[in-house]
């Protein structure tokens, strides 16, 4: 059964899901298209207080909620809590903000009196990954749900239960049984799927591959689409940076959730005078975690999200010590049954090496050194991703002007990365294209309908 909870940890099949037919899929197209008629001529006002009480009943279940996502794809359980409190202050932020970013907008123009206004656009589809298995979804799900457009949510094969909590809360929570469907189908259903002319657009967060062939479709289609791809975000370290902020930051950057983050820091580039103090200081970091139970809030290495995401970072790192990069540290095999991977340093990654332009989707940090800023920059930029950076430097004004040359969608100055519900969310390049989050997480999927009464 392609849809499977088997927990990372112990190696133990939780639960399984069986896939939906055609005909159920049609039926849902028809139940989630009769909403959207229904939606549109209600303002978001009246679905405002079930989004504050999907974010209140969130809150008060956070432990069960933060408990599903555990066993399921491995996360450190206190991350897991922390997934839960950030997707309700998302959803209390769209609640609150969606009246004053879908206000009608008055244009000036010499033929009558004109404005514009945003309004909701149909069925949408999204297409979520198993890191983040509730705060993918509600990034989708809060903005869209206040627009009016319902939503059919196809996620991971492996976070199957999560997808069923998000929706069970959402239910219970007194949202119409339409507004999010999870599907349990296969991928030429997804593409069906998009193809129907009930669906308006499709909301893709994942992988190159992924994005690309679910882009296609809905590109075959005329259909809109925003695509949250992958990352490998430069850490840059400039001479003049406080190596204490450095010392604090750069490791949780690279292994929180046990370094499968897209806009985790992946690469990091040292100015050569704090490159070797850098190095020494990752290493005693890496040393220091301690991989166990990640149920039990005294672990700090939790096991990758499943064996396949494990054999898949293993042979990457392998054909990167195979075409010349070091091992500094790491990449030994951890004695647990579960899907652990060692945190490891590589360095002597040259342009040749694949490692150089991909996204190692786990804890391996790639460390480079660069005699200039300009070098720095240069490197950061030559990658085929542009999701996030981090630049550290104790001269802010001109941490400012560095950002500004970085190919990223997010800079982040003398921090890791971060998101909030305040913040946009996205990249440029194969990261991929649209914005989640904040306003112009509104913008993605609405009409903006012109109207102009004209003068005599
Ligand atoms: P993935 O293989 O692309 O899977 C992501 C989702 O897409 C899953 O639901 C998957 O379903 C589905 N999918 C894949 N190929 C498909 C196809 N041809 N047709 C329909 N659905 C398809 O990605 P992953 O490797 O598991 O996820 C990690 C990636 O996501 C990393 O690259 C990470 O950087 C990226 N990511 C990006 C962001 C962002 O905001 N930019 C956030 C989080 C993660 P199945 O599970 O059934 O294959």
């Amino acid at each position: 059964m392609a849809y499977q909870t088997i927990n990372p940890f112990n190696n133990q099949v939780l639960n399984s899901y069986e896939n939906i037919s055609d005909d159920q899929l049609e039926k849902v197209l028809t139940d989630s298209h009769a909403l959207y008629l229904k939606w549109r001529d209600e303002p978001s006002e009246t679905r405002r207080d079930t989004l504050h009480r999907i974010a209140t009943m969130m809150r008060s279940e956070k432990t069960q909620l933060a408990t599903t996502v555990t066993q399921e794809m491995g996360k450190l359980i206190g991350e897991s809590e922390a997934e839960v409190e950030l997707c309700a202050d998302i959803a209390d932020y769209f609640a609150d903000h969606a009246a004053e970013f879908l206000a009608r907008k008055p244009l000036d123009t010499v033929i009558g009196d004109a404005y514009y206004e945003k309004q909701a656009l149909g069925v949408l589809f999204m297409v979520e990954p198993w890191n983040f298995p509730y705060y993918q979804i509600m990034r989708v799900f809060a903005p869209n749900f206040m627009i009016g457009n319902p939503m059919l949510l196809k996620h991971a094969s492996n976070t199957p239960s999560s997808a069923e909590a998000f929706v069970d809360i959402i239910r219970r929570a007194g949202a119409p049984t339409a507004s999010l469907t999870n599907l349990f189908v296969d991928y030429d259903q997804v593409d069906k799927a998009i193809a129907d002319p009930r669906v308006v657009g499709v909301a893709l967060t994942g992988s190159e591959r992924g994005g690309a062939s679910v882009a296609k479709t809905a590109g075959q289609n005329l259909k809109k689409s925003t695509m949250e791809l992958g990352g490998n975000d430069p850490f840059i370290v400039l001479s003049d940076a406080d190596m204490n902020k450095v010392k604090r930051v750069a490791p949780v950057a690279r292994l929180s959730n046990a370094g499968q983050i897209c806009a985790a820091s992946k690469r990091f580039i040292v100015m050569a005078d704090k490159y070797d103090e850098f190095l020494t200081m990752l290493k005693q970091a890496f040393e220091q975690v301690k991989p166990g139970d990640p149920m039990d809030p005294a672990t700090t290495l939790a096991p990758l999200s499943s064996a396949k995401s494990k054999t898949a970072l293993q042979k990457q790192v392998d054909a990167a010590v195979d075409a010349g990069a070091t091992v500094f540290y790491g990449n030994h095999p951890i004695d647990l049954p579960g899907q652990f991977f060692q945190p490891t340093i590589l360095t002597d990654i040259t342009k040749d090496n694949p490692a150089y332009n991909q996204e190692l989707f786990g804890p391996v940090a790639s460390v480079y050194k660069v005699n200039s800023e300009e070098e720095a920059i240069a490197l950061a930029n030559d990658s085929s991703y542009g999701l996030g950076s981090a630049i550290f430097t104790e001269d802010t004004k001109h941490a400012d002007a560095v950002a500004q040359q970085i190919e990223a969608g997010m800079t982040f100055i003398n921090r890791a990365w971060a998101t909030l519900p305040e913040l946009p969310f996205g990249g440029v390049k194969n990261s991929g294209y649209g914005r989640e989050m904040y306003e112009l997480g509104f913008d993605a999927f609405v009409n903006e309908h012109l109207v102009v009464n004209a003068k005599d």
